[in-house]
Formats: C-alpha cells, sequence, structure tokens
C-alpha cells in the first residue's frame, strides 16, 4: 500500500486555518473585524465575509472601517452594517483582516484587547498563535474561504460568497496578476460551480463609474510621462475637487501607467493635503514593490504596494525611481 497516498498530511498553512476554527469554535467574546485604510476589494469583502459567516455561525460580530467605503463597493451585502467608530474597551477579541498591523485601520491601537491577523501581505506583525498569515494566497478572502469552509461549509451562504468572490476578483486585478494562479483559479471554480453570478459582480464592481471621474481620467492621461521604465501619473488636490471627486474614485487609475510597454512599473501620485502624496506602486515582476513602499514607510506585495511620501512632487518622484532602481530584480 503505498502510505503517501492514503494519508494527507497537514500543511503548515492547513494547521494555522484549522487552529483559528477550532479556537473561534469555541469562542463566545464579542468580536470587532477591522481592515486598512483606503479601503479595497479585499479589505470590504473579507470584512464583511467573515462578519456574514460569523454572525451564521451564532458569533456576536461587529464589522468596523475607519474610512467609508468606495462607490464601486457599496453593492456588497451588509455593508451599512460597518461601524466607523471603534471602542476597543466594547469588545473581547479583534480580527484585523487584510493588513500588516493595526496602525493600518486608522483606528486608536487598544490597550488590552487581543489581536489575531489574517493577512497575504509579505511582511508585518504577529499579534497571537491564532494568527493566519499566508504570504502565498491570493487574496486574504481566499484564507476566509478556506476557513469558512473548514468550519462549515453549509454555512457559505450566496451573500458570504458574493463578498469573498470580490476579494478575490479585485486582488488578483481579474485574475491577472497572482503569484498564485491555482489557488487563485480553485477558489473562483469553487464559487462559480455553486452558482455565484460572477458576472453580476464583475460589472458591479467595474461598470459603476461616474463619468465625472472619466472626464478625470483622461485630463490625467495627458500628462502621463515614463522616466527611467516607470510610467507615472500624477493628481494633484486641485484637480480632485475641480471634478468633486473622492480620491477612492482613483482607485483603478494606476493600471493606465502600468499598461505602457516600455513601463516596468506604473505609478499613481495623488496629492492628499499640501506635499503629501498617496503613492500606489504596480509591477511586471521586475522590481520588489513591498521593498520599494517600505523604504516609504508603507507595504504590499511584491507587485502592488503603497505609501505615502511627503515632500515636493519633483523630489518624491526622483526618490521614487532612485529607490525603484535599487529594488529591480
Ligand atoms: P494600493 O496601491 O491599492 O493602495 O495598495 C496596494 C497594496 O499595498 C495593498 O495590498 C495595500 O494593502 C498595500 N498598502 C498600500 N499602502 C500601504 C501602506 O501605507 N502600508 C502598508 N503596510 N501596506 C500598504
Ligand atoms: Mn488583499
Amino acid at each position: 500500500m503505498n502510505f503517501q497516498r492514503t494519508v494527507k498530511l497537514e500543511t503548515p498553512m492547513h494547521k494555522k486555518v484549522r487552529n483559528l476554527q477550532e479556537f473561534l469554535k469555541s469562542y463566545s467574546g464579542k468580536i470587532g473585524l477591522v481592515s486598512h485604510i483606503n479601503p479595497d476589494g479585499d479589505a470590504v469583502g473579507s470584512l464583511l465575509g467573515l462578519y456574514l459567516f460569523l454572525k451564521k455561525a451564532g458569533k456576536r460580530v461587529t464589522p468596523y472601517l475607519a474610512e467609508k467605503v468606495p462607490h464601486y463597493l457599496d453593492f456588497l451585502p451588509d455593508v451599512d452594517k460597518i461601524q466607523s467608530k471603534l471602542d476597543a474597551t466594547d469588545i473581547d477579541l479583534i480580527i484585523l483582516i487584510d493588513a500588516t498591523e493595526f496602525s493600518r485601520t486608522g483606528f486608536n491601537a487598544p490597550q488590552t484587547t487581543p489581536i489575531i491577523r489574517i493577512d497575504h501581505h509579505i511582511s508585518g506583525r504577529t499579534y497571537s498563535k491564532y494568527d493566519v498569515v499566508i504570504p502565498g494566497a491570493p487574496s486574504t478572502a481566499s484564507i476566509l474561504l478556506k476557513f469558512a469552509r473548514k468550519y462549515d461549509e453549509t454555512l457559505i451562504s450566496t451573500d458570504i460568497k458574493k463578498c469573498l468572490y470580490t476579494g478575490l476578483l479585485t486582488d488578483t486585478v481579474s485574475f491577472r496578476h497572482s503569484n498564485s494562479f491555482p489557488w487563485a483559479f480553485k477558489d473562483a471554480y469553487y464559487l462559480v460551480s455553486t452558482n455565484l453570478d460572477v458576472t453580476d459582480i464583475a460589472s458591479l464592481v467595474y461598470e459603476r463609474k461616474k463619468i465625472k471621474t472619466l472626464q478625470l481620467l483622461a485630463r490625467v492621461l495627458s500628462t502621463i510621462f515614463i522616466r527611467d521604465q516607470v510610467a507615472i501619473i500624477t493628481i494633484g488636490k486641485e484637480l480632485l475637487l475641480e471634478y468633486n471627486i473622492d480620491r477612492s474614485e482613483t482607485e483603478g487609475f494606476v493600471s493606465y501607467p502600468l499598461s505602457v510597454d516600455e513601463a516596468i512599473v506604473g505609478v499613481s501620485i495623488v496629492e492628499i493635503e499640501e506635499d503629501r502624496w498617496r503613492t500606489s506602486l504596480r509591477g511586471k515582476n521586475k522590481v520588489n514593490l513591498a521593498k520599494v513602499a517600505e523604504t516609504f514607510g508603507g507595504g504590499g506585495h511584491f507587485n502592488a504596494a503603497g505609501c505615502t511620501i511627503n515632500g515636493k512632487l519633483d523630489e518624491v518622484i526622483d526618490s521614487l525611481i532612485r529607490t525603484i532602481k535599487i529594488h529591480k530584480v
């Protein structure tokens, strides 16, 4: 008899998921779920997916986000249940989702409330023995799908699937960028084969832009430039004001500089206040962008990272390009 074929050895990843699942099954305290500022599809999808799942599992649970959910994600089920004020003394346990550390949530750090981190970023803090941090996961939603299937598959409602699929879809940039393709497509297959309407979700995420956003994009693209294989767009404060557009509406713009043939990195630089620039970096496997972002106090993944840089725009661009050169592989 072939031993290896009949006994499935548990991988460290499955062990982590099982540990968390066993712990939460017997947990009866009040749980608060939090995710990062500038919430994206994986942050909001994972937050609400886990919220709906734990609620179905009979837990006392509340989702929190310090910043407003962007328009393109406002279709997600129970999005109105998200609280914007967090009083940690009201909660027995915090689950930090899709973020490297608690400070990324924009909330005041809790004094004593324990934290469990569920995430797929390369770096970050360890908070407890129940943390599930899997950098090889295509999205945090993918980790949660694994968790939910292990916990009790029958509790995974269509609404929960909708949330988790949104996380997977957006974090893989519509299944175009991922270091973990088999896993990403396996999740997609699982969700699609249970009759989730993924065409409808894609339309809700990508096809509800305001005409003003596209007009702003046209203005921004007219000033795109490339230097040292880095294609850059910049958006000044006054432009957002002129078009009356929230910064979150510019979320997908960075895919345009990345789409330039000669570019190995695409950058979007948005002014948040005078001499303070929110920077999004996207790559083509040629530069470790997580390291670039970390240099400026930010973080992220190899091919998608972000940071906030202070200084005059010219200096910001110079130091960004210098740092990108250092982290070429
Ligand atoms: P985005 O460019 O969409 O804001 O972010 C891309 C990726 O980098 C996301 O996974 C996001 O969570 C991460 N990221 C963006 N900004 C920061 C930051 O300031 N700090 C850390 N640690 N991660 C960031
Ligand atoms: Mn993510």
